[in-house]
């Protein structure tokens, strides 16, 4: 049952060929056999079981939408109510959110079945999985390897089979680089397109909720339930959302793909050059033209970006004082003392390192120097991407510079692990939409390639994301666990 994709299951739950319930235990038995991969940090396991109970019911009035009834996982940074919800860290290891986040509440009230939570780097700041309080996720295909952050428990669960679809937020990268590092689809939408509300902040201008699942048809589905305007998100666009299946089979001929040379340069990996050079070849079979495109202010999208979402993270987690939520220190003298105490034993080193940051680039005297400068550069990185964007329809890239590194190879040197993100981070800052497809495999690990989009073109990238995938099988092998 878990090889099956998200129509074919809703199939087999119409015609009775399974129920809702024995599917959910199916997967929680799964979730068990594979629990050394650390992927959940908490398997909600009666809460599934009653959601397939209720899903069961609807079925059976022939009201069910294509997700009643289907079991999936949510990034622990998603508030689900009653339930245990940490994004990572210590400092929220016994919080109950209070609430559920809007795409909890949209994915609730399909009767979608969820399985529980699933590990993340520690607020999401990561490129890894290792910053998490629980520990790093371990990648299906080879255990010694990252699964990615930092949504690396979200890709791992669906690479390992453990859920059908998840959520996963990228703030400069999450869904995308741990798609990639596990062999399967994520999609993160253009900023504003997937509610915020409930979705714990890192950093808000850059922060967006989306999809991962095996296959873009399975993606697309998920984005669908996910997406659309929210009143208690104030970014979160009034648009209407797409049926984001409907273009999945339209022909790519015409499509013009433009090729960053910033991005294709001699320094990439060959093996990652010719990975990619085939997939591009097949994307000529099915039509489409490749061009070269410039985009000289690239450079910069890493310092820019670890300026502003360390400056943003910086005010975001301020509310973690150890008075509202989560840790509390034993025995304060005073107010000083819970401070600095709940917040230091609370968070990881990454996250005080960000903090530390983001507050010096904020203060006095350094704002103009650092915030301001970052956020003109944001600016001249959005227009790179608008010029190349009005030449071409999609930005092909790497997603990663290598494929998963080993567990402990990189997460002593912070530098070393910022450069993993150069090709995802500057997609956030322009607040663009972008995918990752699986795209071959390199010793053995997967291998992903981005294909960035303009504003709300998530049906056209979840198309070409498709098209590839009807000649290929890369998104179809499974590790062997
Ligand atoms: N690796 C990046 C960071 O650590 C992006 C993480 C993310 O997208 N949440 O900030």
């Amino acid at each position: 049952m878990h090889t099956k994709s998200i129509t074919e299951l809703a199939q087999g739950l119409r015609t009775k060929e399974f129920s809702s319930v024995e599917l959910t235990q199916h997967f929680l038995t799964r979730i068990k056999q594979h629990a050394d991969l650390n992927a959940f940090v908490t398997v909600t396991e009666d809460i599934a079981l009653h959601a397939a109970q209720r899903a069961d019911a609807r079925i059976a009035t022939g009201t069910a939408d294509l997700l009643t009834g289907i079991p999936m996982a949510h990034k622990d940074i998603f508030c689900t109510k009653d339930v245990k919800t940490t994004c990572g860290s210590k400092m929220l290891d016994n919080f109950i959110a209070p609430y559920n986040a809007t795409v909890v509440e949209k994915l609730n009230a399909v009767g979608a079945v969820n399985l529980g939570k699933l590990n993340m780097d520690e607020f999401a700041m990561g490129s890894s999985n290792e910053t998490s309080f629980y520990g790093a996720v371990k990648n299906p295909w080879n255990k010694n390897a990252v699964a990615g952050g930092s949504s690396g428990g979200s890709a791992a669960a669906v690479a390992a089979q453990l859920a059908v679809c998840v959520t996963g937020t990228d703030t400069g990268g999450s869904i995308r680089q741990p798609a990639a590092f596990c062999g399967i689809t994520g999609i993160k939408p253009t900023y504003g397109r997937v509610s915020r509300y409930g979705m714990i902040a890192y950093a808000s201008s850059l922060d967006q909720g989306g999809s991962m699942a095996r296959s873009a048809e399975d993606a697309a589905i998920l984005l669908h339930a996910m997406a659309g305007f929210d009143a208690k998100d104030s970014t979160s666009v009034d648009a209407p959302v797409p049926d984001y299946c409907a273009d999945l089979n339209k022909p790519l001929t015409g499509l013009k793909i433009g090729l960053p040379k910033e991005f294709f340069t001699a320094d990439l990996n060959a093996d990652m050059t010719a990975t990619l050079d085939a997939a591009i070849e097949e994307y000529k079979k099915l039509g489409a033209e490749v061009k070269e495109v410039s985009m000289p202010n690239l450079k910069y999208a890493i310092p820019a970006y670890y300026v502003i979402a360390s400056a943003e993270c910086s005010s975001n987690l301020s509310r973690f004082d150890g008075v509202r939520f989560g840790h509390r220190c034993k025995n304060p003298e005073d107010l000083t003392d819970l401070y600095t105490r709940s917040r230091g034993e609370g968070f990881g080193k990454e996250v005080k390192r960000r903090i530390l940051m983001g507050t010096y680039a904020l203060s006095a005297g350094y704002y103009d120097a650092y915030y301001l400068k970052a956020q003109q550069v944001r600016r001249l990185i959005s227009d790179d991407f608008k010029n190349a964007l009005s030449e071409v329809d999609v930005i092909f890239s790497p997603v990663t510079p290598t494929p998963a590194f080993n567990i402990g190879e990189k997460i002593a040197n912070p530098i070393e692990m910022y450069l993993a993100d150069i090709y995802t981070i500057a997609i956030n800052l322009a607040g663009l939409p972008a995918m990752s497809i699986p795209a071959g495999f390199i010793n053995g690990l997967p291998v992903g390639l981005q294909v960035i989009g303009n504003y709300f073109t998530e049906a056209q990238l979840l198309n070409i994301a498709h098209a590839y995938q009807q000649v290929t099988d890369w998104h179809k092998q499974t590790p062997s666990l």
